[in-house]
């Protein structure tokens, strides 16, 4: 059968890929450990469920409004406000179906062929490919390791044409844990705001930084660059409810009206149910966010340490998130059983065979000399996956 030339131009999602993949592999008696996909696996709270529970006893199971219930939307206004100190009105708010749901509707809604997109490298699997289903071209600028893996302000003005329609902003990031400063944030929409280009402020990790880091949101820069952002977030991370499917876009309300619009002709609304969950997520006592953050804090140190003990892989410790982006290129060029670690595909592949342990290769991610491991996960997981890849490196010579 002849599909649509756009499925071609597309991969499947390479975090979901792998997940699949450690499960297949599992189903078949192999003894997987999983540092694949991002998902807390901490339970939702029980608040949360709750909500939900209630909400299906009390017959909230029909369609709502499509972009989301005005009780949810108050809800992140209420969040925004009360986190970011940053002001929006019900029209300048919509829900989606999770955060990649909303970062797809807005790509819909700006971008057509012709136009360019800046994505900073390292960057999550699927900007570019969001960014490619609209037919706009999405530029891929580097950043140094020495930098932080943080976009300088000179490499984005330097990447600005007149085609240049926005810039994509994650932070804390995935894969790379860097996370930005607000004076960092205010330099780069220096840069933007007379460029008058947008910022896609991509969120979602917000609540999961460390050392005392303080969360900052480009739209809180001034005025100008708040018309300029559309903030986007969700609940996946924060409160353990990648299921759920809940995310949101604040900004422009000509932009939000257009992402409900297109919403309203592929899924209508997001389920009814998980908006009342998402509502009491954001409403209710946020201490068990703290809980979570302070266990993978605990499971970050950890597991950065036990990488820089490894010869030839170094870690930086990230500054939020919960992935670790090892440098693996000083194992490149060794081999084991006549093959050769050429790239981080190769090493993600020798780890699975060898070590039995699931990792995203960094070429996904925009940087080959990198992998990504997730340590959303037990810390006896992460400590047996690190004796396990400790033993599998020494076998490379
Ligand atoms: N943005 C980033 C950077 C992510 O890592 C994810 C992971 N799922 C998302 C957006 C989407 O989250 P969700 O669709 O679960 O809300
Ligand atoms: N965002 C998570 C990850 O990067 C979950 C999978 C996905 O949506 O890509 O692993």
């Amino acid at each position: 059968m002849k599909l649509a030339k756009r499925i071609g131009m597309i991969k499947p999602s390479p975090t979901l890929a792998i997940t699949a993949k450690a499960e297949s592999l599992r189903a078949e008696g192999r003894d997987i450990i999983g540092f694949g996909a991002g998902e807390p696996d901490f339970d939702t709270p029980a608040n949360v469920k709750a909500a939900a529970v209630k909400a299906i006893d009390q017959g909230f199971t029909k369609y709502t409004p499509v972009g989301g219930t005005n009780d949810l939307k108050d809800a992140i206004i209420g969040k925004l406000e009360r986190d970011n100190g940053l002001a929006y009105k019900r029209n300048q708010i919509v829900v989606s179906c999770g955060a990649k749901h909303t970062l797809y509707n807005l790509a819909q809604v700006l971008f057509e062929e012709g136009d360019e997109v800046i994505i900073p490298a390292p960057y999550w699997v699927s900007y570019p490919d969001i960014v490619i289903l609209t037919g706009a071209k999405p530029v891929i600028v580097e950043t140094k390791e020495e930098d932080g893996f943080k976009l300088r302000p000179e490499a984005l003005k330097a990447a600005i044409t007149k085609k240049t329609k926005a810039v994509v902003i994650n932070s804390p990031s995935n894969p790379t844990g860097a996370a930005y400063t607000k004076a960092e944030l205010d330099k780069l929409a220096e840069i933007i705001v007379p460029a008058g280009i947008i910022a896609i402020s991509d969120d979602i990790y917000e609540k999961i930084i460390y050392d005392g880091f303080s969360f900052a949101d480009i739209a809180q820069a001034s005025e100008e660059m708040k018309k300029l952002t559309v903030v986007v977030n969700g609940v996946s991370k924060a409160y353990a409810m990648t299921g759920w499917r809940i995310g949101y876009a604040a900004g422009p309300e000509e932009i939000i009206a257009a992402i409900s619009k297109i919403q309203s002709q592929n899924t209508s609304n997001p389920t009814s149910i998980a908006q009342k969950a998402a509502e009491e997520a954001l409403k209710g006592d946020q201490q068990i966010v703290s809980v979570m953050v302070a266990e993978f804090n605990k499971r970050r140190n950890f597991i950065a340490a036990a990488l820089n003990a490894m010869p030839g892989v170094s870690c930086l410790n990230p500054q939020g998130a919960f992935y670790v982006f090892p440098n693996v290129s000083g194992l490149f060029g060794k081999s084991f059983g006549g093959k050769v670690i050429r790239g981080s595909g190769d090493l993600a592949g020798f780890l699975l065979e060898e070590a039995n342990i699931a990792v995203v290769a960094g070429e996904a991610f925009g940087s080959d000399r990198h992998i990504r491991l997730s340590y959303a996960t037990s810390m006896a997981k992460i400590e047996e996956g690190m004796k396990r890849m400790t033993a599998a490196l020494s076998k490379l010579a």
